[in-house]
């Protein structure tokens, strides 16, 4: 009698355990992942693409490995991640939303184009119609043929692995905003410190586009990047934002340590909206004085536009 109990003891416990481990794996969504080839590469992540004979992935996948050893070393952990190519016609099949070939994250996955990016090829385009001496800034970059992706997806792809680092232990932060910032200080960080010669490749661009002005932009405060962000901004309205947030990554990094990092991403994860209830702006600003930095709280302070 004894005897089975202690038995049914330990199956109980073997089952928990073996639950407790298959959690731990589950956090990479395999769904998206079916009908991709996984190619053979020297990293400890998966990477999958959706045709093996466009060879564009080598340089990317070098510097996504060397971010990955860079983000874990100052998160303290071995972030488990699948990498996935995608050419622009497969897009909506594998991503979780368009545009096709814009680099995205979530569960575990960083998805990639894997032939040039609708973004690109539309920005391009547009880009190509300004006078020469707006392309005179881009072609010691870019190009004879301002090859975008280098921004687009080279550079970008290492701001969204760093989101897998906090999306990790939450996904519901006290506003969007402040999440993009993380992953943008992340990648400012990394291509500064461990990538120096990207560095121009991720500068570029985006002095490029904040020197152009607001124009392109129809909304601009930070309540409507809450209320609208990705899917209800027009790309260049979204991309508006995102360079303000680069602009403000840029000044933080340029005189503080990797530790402020650390402390946006324990904020971020202990104030996930999962555990806690929305603070208000004003709760909101004390809190991240507090417990990350007077530099995060004034972005919000110090908005241009209310
Ligand atoms: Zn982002």
């Amino acid at each position: 009698m004894k005897k089975s109990i202690l038995t049914n003891l330990i199956a109980i416990l073997l089952c928990f355990l073996s639950t407790q481990l298959q959690g731990q794996e589950s956090w990479i969504d395999t769904s998206i992942h079916s009908g991709l080839i996984e190619l053979k590469t020297e990293y400890t992540f998966k990477t999958l693409v959706s045709n093996d004979s466009i060879k564009t992935t080598a340089e990317t996948l070098k510097n996504l490995y060397k971010a990955k050893l860079y983000f874990d070393k100052i998160f303290q952990t071995d972030l488990d991640f699948a990498v996935l190519f995608i050419e622009n016609r497969k897009w909506n099949k594998h991503a979780y939303f368009p545009p096709p070939g814009l680099p995205q994250a979530g569960k575990g996955n960083v998805i990639l184009g894997l032939d040039k990016s609708i973004v690109s090829l539309e920005v391009e385009k547009m880009i190509f119609q300004l006078p020469e001496q707006y392309l005179a800034l881009l072609k010691p970059v870019y190009g004879e043929n301002i090859n975008l992706d280098l921004f687009y997806r080279e550079t970008l792809s290492i701001h969204e692995l760093a989101h897998l680092y906090h999306f990790k232990e939450g996904t519901k932060p006290q506003r969007k905003w402040l999440q993009e910032l993380f992953a943008t200080l992340s990648m400012y960080s990394f291509i500064k410190d461990k990538a120096n010669p990207s560095y121009q490749l991720m500068n570029a661009y985006p002095e490029f586009v904040i020197q152009s002005g607001d124009r392109m932009a129809e909304f601009k405060t930070l309540k409507d990047f809450e209320e609208k962000y990705v899917q209800k901004l027009t790309p260049q309205n979204y991309e508006w934002y995102q360079m303000q947030l680069y602009r403000n990554a840029k000044l933080i990094l340029d005189s503080n340590k990797t530790e402020i990092l650390i402390k946006l991403r324990d904020f971020l994860i202990n104030t996930d909206l999962s555990k806690t209830r929305a603070f208000s702006n004003s709760e909101l600003t004390t809190r991240l004085e507090k417990e990350v930095g007077k530099e995060i709280a004034d972005i919000l302070t110090n908005w241009k536009y209310k």
